[in-house]
Formats: structure tokens, sequence, C-alpha cells
């Protein structure tokens, strides 16, 4: 599968684009420490180690916070508002938390999950999907 990375990504990122193309949940771990670190970047935000490896996650995670998100939105996004915008904590590390989109089933729409279905410490699970932009994104899924 060709691994598609997003024009706006350095190049420092690969290794995580790479892994969604592979279906895996990839973070920075510090080679000296062992902290995670996300969003990628060059040092360690503990220890100031410049070296890390690319490890991969379980994809467990629980719903930190949310919002519903309403017009005004670029127009692509306007048309399937009002649809979620949740941030997840990670397992490894609650202090990892990736913003994405609860889905109701792998491939489905960012709008199908109504905000009264959503809960703020929802167990959640990964799953890679396209979304509008067909960029293969992780999102989320209650467990
Ligand atoms: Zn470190």
């Amino acid at each position: 599968m060709a691994v598609r990375i997003p024009s706006w990504a350095a190049q420092e990122e690969a290794p995580f684009w790479e892994g969604i193309a592979r279906a895996e949940l990839r973070v920075q771990g510090c080679t000296r420490c062992g902290r995670l670190r996300f969003p990628p970047r060059p040092f360690c935000p503990q220890c100031n180690w410049p070296d890390a490896v690319w490890r991969p996650m379980s994809g467990r995670a629980s719903l930190w916070s949310f919002v519903i998100a309403h017009p005004p939105l670029m127009p692509p996004f306007a048309e399937i508002a009002p649809y979620n915008v949740i941030v997840a904590a990670l397992d490894e590390d609650p202090r990892i938390r990736m913003v994405g989109n609860l889905l109701a089933a792998p491939g489905g729409a960012i709008n199908e999950v109504k905000p009264d279905q959503i809960r703020i410490g929802a167990r959640l699970m990964v799953v890679f999907s396209a979304g509008p932009g067909e960029l293969t994104l992780p999102r989320w899924m209650y467990e």
C-alpha cells in the first residue's frame, strides 16, 4: 500500500503515516527515559533526549473530551455538520491525546454518533478511516 504523507506533514512524521497505512497506531518513545511523545517532535519533553523509536500502540483509549462542530465551517464540513470532534487519551500514557472523530462503525461518517450518545471517560478503540478529504486518519469507536 502506498503511503500517503500529507503535504503539510513534516518528514519526521513519516513513520506515523506509514503506521496508518498498516492500520497501526505508532507513537514515538524516548530511547533514554521511555516517555512517549505525540505529536512527533525532535526532543523528549521529559529528558530532552533526541533519539526515539516508533512504538505500536494498542489502539485502546478513553474519551477525554469532545466538541460538536456547527457552522460556520469550511464548505465540505458545513454540509455534514453537526459532527463530533473528540480527544482520545491513550491507555499506554493518558498524557498522549489524539484529536479525532467518534464513529458508529469502521468507515462510518463523522456525524453518525449523536451528541447525546457521547460520554467522557468511555472506552475507545482506534479504527483507520478516510473522512472528508479522503485522508486516512486514526478515528475512534466505542470498545
Ligand atoms: Zn526521555
